[in-house]
C-alpha cells in the first residue's frame, strides 16, 4: 500500500532513518526540516500520512498539527516520558504517536495500519446507537443527544469497536490489536490516554466503562 508520506523532523539522523524505512515499504517520502515547510508540502502533494516531530524549529509540531485540522492523519514524534506532550498532541487531532527513541518496525507497524484504515474506505452506512451516542459508519460520524461531536480518526475508530461490541469487555490487548495494528502490544498508555480524551469529547464519562484489570465496556443500552 504504497502513499505519499511527509515526515518533519529536524534532527538529521531520525529524518534519514525514517525516510530509509519508508522508502523501503514501497512509500513516496517528502522529509522537511520545518513546521512551515511542511504547510507547503501539504498544499502542494497528495499526502496520505504525516509522521510529526514536536520540537521543531519555527512553528512546532502542535501547531502544524492544529492546522492539518484531521484532514490528513498524523503520527507524532514525541519525547521519551513526556506524557504531556503526548496528550496535548491528541487534543490537535493526532491519530497515533510514537515515542523516541523508537524501533522502526513499530514506526512501519503503525504507518501500515493508518494507511489501511485510510484505504479501506468509509464502510456502507450502518448506525449504532448507545444511550445518547450515535455512530454513523458510512459518513463515520458521532452525534451525542443529536449534537455531531468532532473527533479523530482513531477516536471514531475505538468508538466504533468498543460500541460495535456494546455488552461485552474488551482488552486493551484486542484494541491495540485491532484499532491500533499492534503484532505485539507491550507497555503503552495509548488506549487509557484515547479513552480519557474520548470520556471527555463524548461529555459523557460513563459510557465507556473500566472493568478494572480487564478492559472497557460500553453498556448495552436498547
Ligand atoms: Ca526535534
Amino acid at each position: 500500500m504504497a502513499a505519499t508520506v511527509l515526515v518533519v523532523e529536524d534532527e538529521p539522523n531520525i529524518g534519514e532513518l525514517l525516510r530509509t524505512y519508508l522508502q523501503r515499504d514501497g512509500h513516496q517520502v517528502i522529509w522537511v526540516r520545518r513546521g512551515e515547510d511542511a504547510l507547503v508540502e501539504l498544499r502542494r502533494h497528495p499526502i496520505k500520512l504525516v509522521l510529526l516531530d514536536i520540537r521543531l524549529p519555527g512553528i512546532d509540531g502542535f501547531e502544524v498539527c492544529r492546522r492539518i485540522g484531521g484532514n490528513v492523519p498524523v503520527i507524532m514524534l514525541t519525547a521519551r516520558d513526556e506524557e504531556a506532550d503526548r496528550v496535548a498532541g491528541l487534543e490537535m487531532g493526532a491519530d497515533d504517536y510514537v515515542t523516541k527513541p523508537f524501533s522502526p518496525r513499530e514506526v512501519m507497524a503503525r504507518v501500515k495500519a493508518v494507511l489501511r484504515r485510510a484505504a479501506a474506505g468509509p464502510p456502507a452506512e450502518d448506525v449504532s446507537r448507545v444511550g445518547p451516542v450515535t455512530v454513523a459508519r458510512g459518513a463515520r460520524e458521532v452525534h451525542v443527544d443529536g449534537q455531531k461531536v468532532p473527533l479523530t480518526q482513531r477516536e471514531f475508530d475505538l468508538l466504533e469497536y468498543l460500541v460495535r461490541r456494546a455488552g461485552r469487555v474488551v482488552t486493551r490487548d484486542e484494541l491495540l490489536e485491532s484499532v491500533w495494528g499492534f503484532v505485539s502490544p507491550g507497555e503503552t498508555r495509548t488506549v487509557e490516554v484515547h479513552v480519557a480524551q474520548l470520556r471527555k469529547k463524548l461529555g459523557h464519562p460513563d459510557l465507556i466503562e473500566t472493568v478494572r484489570g480487564l478492559g472497557y465496556k460500553v453498556a448495552e443500552v436498547r
